[in-house]
């Protein structure tokens, strides 16, 4: 058995990377850009005044309480004043609108008095420069707006369109077949006889790899035998990774490993010292990544929080590590045996930043209630000795990874 770490190594090497599509602004919310964006417009395109009032050149207003300056014309949003402006002249100028190429001075609205068209005088401190935004204040030609290898957010998708563009380059998203295999397995909305159960791990991944950015390609149920995993299996060409889950310990009806033998599997490893997940599978067909998980739904979680997000976020190249945190265990714990640990636990957030970590008592990994309730899981590595309520403890919380976990 090898650790979980050498296996996430191993399972994050040789990842290829992803090629790369035009996406439409509108629908590239969560994609992760697969190279720089610039912008190619210097913004704003000239410079513009941040407050209504008018536009004078300083020289002129600095003296205005002896000599008026006539007011001859407006620049308003969308509309400028065309020209420049002559010696005591000022224009009305409004929020947002072009300032004429001499002016460099704003009096506030409020605070010019006004007669005849003419601003008489004016109360206020003035400055050289101020209220006016210049030409490329908040972006120039050449800014990089969106780094290669990030998420898109909202605010990205605002500022690209602000640059007038319409698309972006993102990866593709990673295509990761899905396959439920047990004979006990029926799909949701079915009647259920006494030894059937729902196959509730595809909906699980589903939504995970959904929430991750990857597309998930739902292969269905396959039974116990070799001709119906292959079928499946085979459907899953073209993925970027095949996850399966049950079938893979070492039962008389556990054929998933043969069955991916005889299609040609590199395996790389087969059972890792944790629990649960011992008898994951990894290997190589082809280019593709296959990762196979015990069926139990917790073991199947689990082994996706140590390894299906770490190497969904590696093939997006999403920098990313699983979050651990210290907390304070609630109660004793037994030494560890050799497995490394993941135990399901409440953890209370304090105002003081520290974490609270209350194992469930019962760790079944069937149950799948005691998963919904839990906020995290506590890690016990591999021989840990016993430890007294107070202690401090590593803890895996499920809110620092995706809200949606
Ligand atoms: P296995 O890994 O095939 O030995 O399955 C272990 C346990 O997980 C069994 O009790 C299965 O009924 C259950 N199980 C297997 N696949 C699924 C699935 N897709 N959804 C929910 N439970 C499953
Ligand atoms: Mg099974």
């Amino acid at each position: 058995m090898i650790t979980v770490n050498e296996a996430l190594k191993k399972i994050l090497m040789n990842v290829d990377d992803l090629n790369h599509e035009t996406v439409n602004l509108n629908s590239s919310l969560g994609r992760v850009a697969s190279h720089d964006v610039k912008s190619n417009l210097n913004l704003p395109q000239n410079n513009l005044s941040s407050m209504d009032g008018y536009a004078i050149k300083y020289k002129d207003a600095i003296v205005i309480n002896n000599n008026p300056s006539s007011i001859v014309g407006e620049s308003s949003a969308g509309k400028p004043f065309e020209g420049n402006l002559g010696k005591s002249e000022c224009i009305k100028i409004s929020t947002g609108a072009v300032l004429p190429i001499n002016a460099d001075c704003i009096i506030l609205k409020e605070k010019a008095i006004i007669k005849d068209s003419k601003i008489v005088s004016c109360n206020q401190n003035l400055k050289k420069n101020k209220y006016i935004r210049f030409k490329g204040l908040n972006i120039k030609i050449g800014d990089i707006i969106i780094k290669k290898n990030t998420k898109i957010t909202t605010r990205d998708i605002g500022i690209t369109a602000s640059t007038n563009q319409r698309n972006i380059k993102a990866y593709k998203k990673p295509i990761i077949s899905v396959l439920s295999t047990g004979n006990e397995l029926s799909t949701v909305g079915q009647k259920l006889n006494r030894s059937q159960i729902i196959s509730s791990n595809s909906f699980m991944l589903q939504s995970l790899i959904n929430s991750l950015g990857g597309k998930c390609n739902d292969l269905g149920i396959a039974r116990d035998d070799q001709n119906s995993l292959k079928n499946k299996i085979l459907k899953s060409k073209g993925s970027d990774i095949l996850l399966t889950t049950g079938g893979i310990s070492i039962g008389d009806h556990d054929l998933v490993k043969s069955t991916l033998i005889d299609l040609g599997l590199k395996v790389v490893f087969w059972k890792i010292a944790m629990r649960p997940g011992k008898p994951i599978l990894y290997g190589k067909l082809k280019k593709m990544s296959v990762l196979c998980f015990p069926g139990n739904p917790v073991s199947t979680f689990v082994s996706s929080i140590i390894y299906l997000i770490p190497l969904i976020n590696k093939l997006q190249n999403i920098s990313y590590k699983t979050p651990i945190k210290e907390a304070i265990i609630s109660k004793d714990m037994e030494r560890n045996d050799e497995r490394e640990d993941y135990i399901r636990a409440k953890l209370s957030f304090l105002k003081n930043n520290e974490i609270i970590a209350e194992p469930f008592p019962k760790q079944d990994s069937s149950m799948t209630k005691i998963l919904a309730n839990s906020q995290g899981l506590i890690i016990r590595k591999r021989f840990a000795n016993a430890i007294k309520a107070g202690s401090k403890v590593l803890v895996i919380p499920f809110v620092h990874i995706n809200q949606s976990l």
